[in-house]
């Protein structure tokens, strides 16, 4: 049983970005993305720290944006605004879930599609559908193809079954896994909470991509002999004996399941790690499609 280690896809995939930064460089260019959080939400607020250090540690520009949670639509549609002329710029993001106040859909459809490094515009779904390489890709779900492809995990006719249907993980990925080339070229099968007897349909997968958000849902009973699990699930359960009183899990019970796999992702030290190294390489790659 091979165990795919997102840490170490993660840093090979940071190092190509170190490469593409330097050549940049070389060019008189720097990659820039603008993290915009508003509110005060715990995990929020680590998750744009953790990017801001991420793209300084690697020597992007990064801004960094916290804005009240009182922030209305209209200044935050300013903001974006402002950042989507900022020529120093070259990725946006708005860190979700923002204050109820907001719309959301709203403010990923005013971010600029060229800047658009999360990969939620219409425009860069659309790209996504038509395998148009100048397109933008969630970076989950992209850093989930990346570790399938690092790990020598066939896909070409290969019968993958995702689990969720989500706008950010399991229909971009449904999407990756079906088209053509490198990673794709799979027969695909998306499943949800209305599927009829899931444990049928994964059992036949020779790929499965949990993308739940309950843990430990996937158990052995899911899985046959010699599949492949990419676990992208990142749940917080209780327990006592951690200094924080909770650990996280992921959407497969790990122990069960293992065992009967061909390769699996940990959590965590799986996914989690290839989703802000591909949200550097999505950066890199506006600023290479960027004029300025
Ligand atoms: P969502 O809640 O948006 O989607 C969950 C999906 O799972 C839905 O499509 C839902 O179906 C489906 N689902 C729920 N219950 C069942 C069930 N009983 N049987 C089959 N399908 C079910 O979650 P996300 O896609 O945003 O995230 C999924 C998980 O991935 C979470 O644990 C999240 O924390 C994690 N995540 C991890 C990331 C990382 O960097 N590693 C990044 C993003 C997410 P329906 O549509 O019918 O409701």
């Amino acid at each position: 049983m091979q165990i795919i280690s997102g840490a170490a896809v993660a840093e090979k995939v940071l190092e190509e970005c170190r490469r593409d930064i330097a050549e940049l460089a070389a060019l008189g260019r720097k990659p820039g993305l603008a993290v915009v959080l508003v509110g005060d939400d715990p995990a929020s607020r680590a998750y744009v720290r953790s990017k801001d250090k991420k793209c300084r540690d690697l020597g992007l520009h990064s801004v960094k944006l916290e804005l009240p949670a009182t922030t209305t639509q209209e200044e935050l549609l300013a903001h974006v605004h402002a950042l989507n002329n900022d020529p120093a710029i070259h990725g946006i993001l708005v860190q979700s879930p923002p204050p109820k106040h907001i719309d959301e859909a709203a403010i990923v459809r005013a971010i600029d599609p060229a800047k658009d490094v999360d990969g939620f515009h219409p425009v860069n779904v659309a790209k996504l559908a038509l395998e148009d390489p100048t397109g933008f890709v969630p970076c989950t779900p992209l850093g989930c193809q990346r570790l399938l492809i690092d790990a020598g995990i066939e896909t070409s006719g290969a019968h993958a079954v995702v689990v969720g249907r989500s706008m950010i993980v399991g229909k971009p990925m449904a999407l990756l896994l079906m088209a053509k080339g490198k990673g794709g070229d799979a027969t695909v099968t998306v499943t949800h909470s209305r599927t009829k007897d899931l444990a049928a349909i994964t059992r036949a997968a020779d790929i499965i991509i949990a993308a739940i958000g309950r843990p430990h849902f996937i158990k052995a009973e899911h899985v046959k002999e010699g599949a492949v699990v990419i676990d992208v699930g990142i749940n917080r359960v209780d327990d006592p004996t951690t200094e924080k009183g909770y650990k996280l899990v992921g959407d497969v019970a790990y122990d069960e399941v293992a065992p009967k796999c061909k390769a699996i992702t940990p959590v965590p030290g799986g996914v989690g790690p290839m989703t802000i190294a591909m949200l550097m390489a999505n950066t890199i790659k506006a600023c290479k499609q960027a004029k300025s």
